[in-house]
């Protein structure tokens, strides 16, 4: 079968970019009795995907697969996965990462801290093998192209558990991205009295009203703190920093409320911090600041939220898998929602 491999890495020394290319290799069987065989239908390009291009972030030996947003259809699997409600033909997608259900992260409810986590990052390819407790049905009205949103939607869902955004608070949005685009709905459904969302990019601006935001701020050309002094007075009940940018981070503080919450949910890239004045930013203004990567324990409520948001609008462009490199070199030169592979399962 045909799979996207990350073949080279960024080079810190020489500067000189990575690569991927796409690879033939064996297609992954069905071994053990909770294996379950998935027919790749889309797979979509993921923000930390350029880390792999761009910087050392993620410093693993190459070549490696590449991927974990995906949808596709269950071709194969073994009996204990059937037994858990999964059959040949089903539209699935899947959680890239499982817990080992034991340790004491996983049995105090705390699975993103699992210490012993097994990890298959492999969905741009036209098969990927997951184990059972991996797979998540896609909901009946969500098409396959939708459905290789799936897991970043789930990232969203968890940025608005840390949020704690209360009916009638006002929500920012830095970086109007393809988890930008969702929280904005999100916020709306949850209440937010306004929601705002700031990104250089003036497509994306425009998508985020249409998607529901009250408000779009071009960071380039506006003064951001004088517009949420302007819509607020103390600032915003809650700022999600999804842009990347480590300043923007360090301006989320100075935006966000008295009593407020800053959610930094971005792949900064290595070795970025921020100066923070510790009274009077966080102490005298009482000021949560909480971090996101994954959200394991969202999945199975965000299934039942994922089709009342609209993630049609976001999908910015559909490569065939063979076009991967370009699908990256895209990806990397920024400005696209979301990126995504036409992996050729499920009929799709
Ligand atoms: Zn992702
Ligand atoms: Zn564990």
């Amino acid at each position: 079968m045909r799979a996207v491999y990350v073949t080279r890495t960024f080079d810190r020394q020489t500067g000189l970019p990575g690569e991927v290319a796409v690879l033939e290799v064996d297609k992954p069987r069905v071994v053990a009795d909770d294996d379950v065989l998935i027919e790749v239908a889309y797979a979509a390009l993921c923000g930390s995907d350029a880390h792999f291009i761009s910087d050392d972030l993620f410093d693993f030996p190459v070549p490696f697969p590449a991927g974990h947003e995906f949808s596709g259809v269950i071709e194969d699997l073994g009996s204990a996965a059937a037994a858990k409600g999964f059959a040949r033909g089903d539209k699935v997608t899947g959680d890239f990462v499982l817990e080992c259900g034991h340790c004491e992260a996983c049995r105090s409810g705390r699975r993103q801290f699992c210490a012993e986590v097994f990890v298959n990052g492999s969905a741009q390819a036209e098969y990927i093998l997951l184990k059972a407790d991996q797979v998540y049905h896609i909901p009946e009205k969500v098409s396959l192209l939708e459905g290789a949103l799936f897991e970043p939607f789930v990232i969203a869902a968890g940025a608005m558990d840390k949020a704690r955004l209360q009916l009638g608070q006002s929500m920012l949005i830095v970086g109007a991205g393809s988890i930008g685009q969702m929280l904005v709905q999100l916020a709306r459904s949850c209440g937010a009295a306004l929601v705002a969302a700031s990104a250089r990019t003036a497509s994306k601006r425009e998508l985020a009203l249409r998607l529901g935001a009250d408000v779009a701020i071009d960071p380039q050309h506006e003064d951001i703190r004088l517009r949420t002094a302007e819509l607020t007075g103390q600032g915003f009940d809650v700022v999600i920093e999804a842009s990347g940018s480590s300043a923007a981070a360090a301006e989320a503080l100075d935006l966000v409320a008295p009593g407020g919450t800053v959610v930094l949910m971005s792949y900064y890239p290595p070795g970025q911090s921020i100066e923070v004045d510790l009274f009077r930013q966080i102490v005298t203004r009482e000021v949560t600041v909480t971090g996101l990567q994954l959200s394991q324990n969202n999945w199975h409520r965000a299934q039942k939220m994922f089709a009342r948001i609209d993630v049609k609008p976001i999908i910015s462009k559909v490569y065939p898998l063979s076009e991967a490199p370009q699908a990256y070199a895209d990806l990397v030169s920024g400005g696209q929602l979301k990126i995504v592979l036409d992996c050729g399962g499920g009929a799709s």
